[in-house]
């Protein structure tokens, strides 16, 4: 294993142990590597947690999420050893660097392409950046950093991540490091074509289709229609049958749940997420009422003038305890939505 790949491995080894804090929902069984038929030409490659796609047309392969190094390399020896097809197109989801990186060896044969937010996403800020609205409610001395006591679990995330000493502090350019950033899974290959609205690359006879809706887990998230698969590849945004991840840092809310219900206006059958097993329409539907339970409950909470701990009492989701992460990500839910609605209002 390269060095790249070694990070790679540590980072995806982190996010799943720190997922399996609150229960990694890995099979213990399955290979940490598979390729899986979605229908047709279209396929889904994982690694651990995290899943990318592709699709094989006589002209060429369009991959979806190179997702790490040692995953991208992974992929390229296989995409070679069975169909000998060039990979001329990727597609990127979203920046976050966990689906991201890995690019750079399609980079000779393909045209990078993502949504237009991709490119101020990519960009560091400067050391003394100021912090986010949200971020700002965990720096409690007000001193403009993030000490390790003052973090929130995300925040402290960082410190482990980038391996900052606990007894040091972590700046905003420090947060997009561990989420945005080249430092520990290597470079993310910016696109080469960048879109705003709507957008169709065709390659073979055949199309996919990238689709923006607005705010939701990012700025800059590609909702992938495969039409003539009827599937769409949606990342951390929709997770059927999960809840969404956390504490909902970095994400914006309540535009989340309006961009759920614009997923629900595509045509498809099956949705093929970044993490988890692959889910139907019906999944949507589910994702749209936990999003306007959430908020509604929060948002009556915070009307009501209840604390933080109050909120989190009284908003069980109960009906959705059936989902996975129900046990570990509700609180975090709830707080995250309680802090970033709060946050909107300053
Ligand atoms: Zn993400």
């Amino acid at each position: 294993m390269d060095r790249l790949g070694k990070l790679a491995g540590r980072v995806t080894v982190m996010l799943c142990a720190s997922a399996a804090i609150s229960g990694c929902t890995q099979t213990p069984d399955a290979p940490d590597r598979e390729i899986t038929n979605v229908t047709g030409d279209l396929y889904r490659f994982r690694e651990i947690r995290h899943v990318g796609m592709f699709l094989v047309t006589p002209d060429g392969i369009i991959v979806v999420d190179p997702t790490n190094p040692g995953l991208a390399q992974w992929l390229k020896n296989e995409l070679d050893e069975r169909f000998g097809l060039p990979v001329k197109y990727v597609i990127y989801s979203h920046a976050h660097n966990d689906h991201a990186s890995g690019g750079e060896v399609f980079a000779d044969t393909a045209t990078f392409v993502g949504h237009i937010n991709m490119r101020h996403n990519l960009r560091k800020p400067s050391a003394d950046a100021p912090l986010l609205a949200r971020e700002q409610l965990w720096d409690a001395n007000g001193n403009g950093r993030i000490e390790y006591d003052e973090g929130n679990r995300y925040a402290q995330m960082a410190f482990d991540i980038l391996d900052i000493d606990h007894g040091g502090s972590v700046t905003r350019s420090d947060i997009w490091e561990s989420r945005f950033g080249n430092k520990l899974l290597g470079p993310i290959v910016p696109p080469d074509v960048y879109y705003s609205d709507q957008m169709t690359v065709t390659l073979g006879g055949k199309s996919v289709e990238l689709h923006y809706a607005g705010l939701g887990h990012t700025d800059d998230m590609s909702i992938i229609l495969f039409p003539e698969e009827r599937t769409i590849y949606v990342v951390d945004a929709l997770t059927p049958e999960r809840l969404p991840f956390e504490d909902l840092d970095g994400t914006f809310l309540p535009e989340w749940r309006d961009w759920m219900r614009h997923v629900d206006t595509l045509d498809f059958d099956i949705v093929s997420p970044g993490h988890e097993a692959v889910g139907t329409k019906a999944d949507v539907a589910e994702q749209i009422s936990y999003f306007e339970d959430l908020i509604d409950g929060v948002s009556a909470g915070i009307a009501a003038g209840l604390s933080k701990e109050e909120i989190v009492d009284t908003v069980s989701l109960e009906q959705y305890s059936h989902m996975l992460q129900y046990d570990n990500w509700r609180v975090p839910n709830v707080t995250g939505a309680y802090e970033i609605l709060i946050s909107n209002e300053h």
